[in-house]
């Protein structure tokens, strides 16, 4: 229970009366005045991303190598968001994007590493290691990139910034892809950890989001189907009955992770898979449950 000067001083609060007392509710995070770089903006998860961080008052940069859909996203979202190439697989690119953005935009508060590839790259027995190298490159070395000039530049501004990357359920289990693809989000999850042990004391939070299957560009062309199917296939093989994962339900995880109301969260792993990695649906049936 606060008074409502206090509720002003906080920051984004709802105050509720309750009886005779006014209760306090957080209301969804909003970044009006903060600047927001995401990765692999221009389609799927990392769309929806622009969108929400965009309506919740933040300034996004929109950075992908599918030109022309990022500047069509841009445009429809409107200013000041804006779209700027950047091939994270390529250093020099990722620096000069983040510094653009603090240029344009005198600071940088939140980096969503989202950027991903998943490349058929066979069983481990006849893996093509060259593929595995391209899936490495996007999947776990441009997100070193994206971590560590995000990183760079708040620390640099002092700033109390959010890097969020988009891992994978396969971060933490295999078998939801080739190897190639499991390999690199377990690295990125070691790559989160291993950041924020570090840039904690910079008051630099870095976090993951997980997802389970969603029907993007990237899952669609994989399973060879269309969105209305996969999304049956995913329901169908998920625990949780009754709702589909959508690009949306991503973001929105995402957007708490940067947000102030997750300000003790660092180096965490927030999977968002309806429990699909924490149980064993045949186990359970043969325990009757
Ligand atoms: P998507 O193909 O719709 O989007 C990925 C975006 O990344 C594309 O716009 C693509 O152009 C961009 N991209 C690829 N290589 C790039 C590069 N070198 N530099 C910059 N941008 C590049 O796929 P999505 O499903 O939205 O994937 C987004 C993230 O979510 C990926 O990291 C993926 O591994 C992860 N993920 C997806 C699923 C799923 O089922 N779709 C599940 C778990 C995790």
């Amino acid at each position: 229970y606060i008074n409502s000067s206090e509720a002003h001083r906080s920051g984004p609060v709802q105050i509720v009366q309750c009886r005779s007392k006014q209760l306090a509710v957080m209301s969804k995070p909003r970044f009006d005045g903060k600047v927001v770089i995401v990765t692999g903006g221009a389609s799927g998860i990392g769309e929806a991303m622009a969108r929400l961080f965009a309506a919740s008052g933040a300034t996004v940069v929109v950075a992908d190598i599918q030109d022309a859909l990022g500047e069509a996203l841009a445009a429809s979202i409107g200013p000041p968001c804006t779209y700027a190439r950047c091939d994270v697989t390529d250093e020099a690119q990722v620096e000069a994007t983040v510094a653009a953005a603090v240029a344009a935009h005198g600071r940088l508060d939140v980096m969503l590493s989202n950027a991903g590839i998943l490349l058929l790259t066979g069983s481990v027995t006849d893996m093509d290691l060259s593929a595995l190298d391209r899936v490495m490159a996007v999947n776990f070395r441009g997100a070193a990139a994206c971590v560590k000039h995000a990183a760079r530049a708040m620390v640099a501004a002092g700033t109390r910034g959010a890097i969020v990357c988009t891992g994978s359920v396969a971060c933490v289990q295999g078998g939801y892809g080739p190897a190639s693809y499991t390999a690199s989000k377990h690295a990125l999850l070691g790559l989160v950890r291993s950041a924020a042990g570090e840039l904690g004391r910079h008051g630099v939070r870095v976090n993951l989001v997980s997802p389970g299957g969603v029907a993007t560009p990237l899952s669609i062309a994989v399973a060879g189907m269309g969105v209305e199917e996969m999304e049956a296939m995913t329901e169908a093989g998920s625990l949780l009955r009754g709702k589909v994962l959508r690009a949306d339900d991503v973001a929105e995880a995402a957007l708490f992770l940067a947000s102030d109301q997750a300000g003790y969260v660092s180096g965490h792993n927030f999977v968002v898979d309806g429990a699909t990695t924490v149980a064993i649906p045949s186990l359970l049936e043969s325990i009757g449950l």
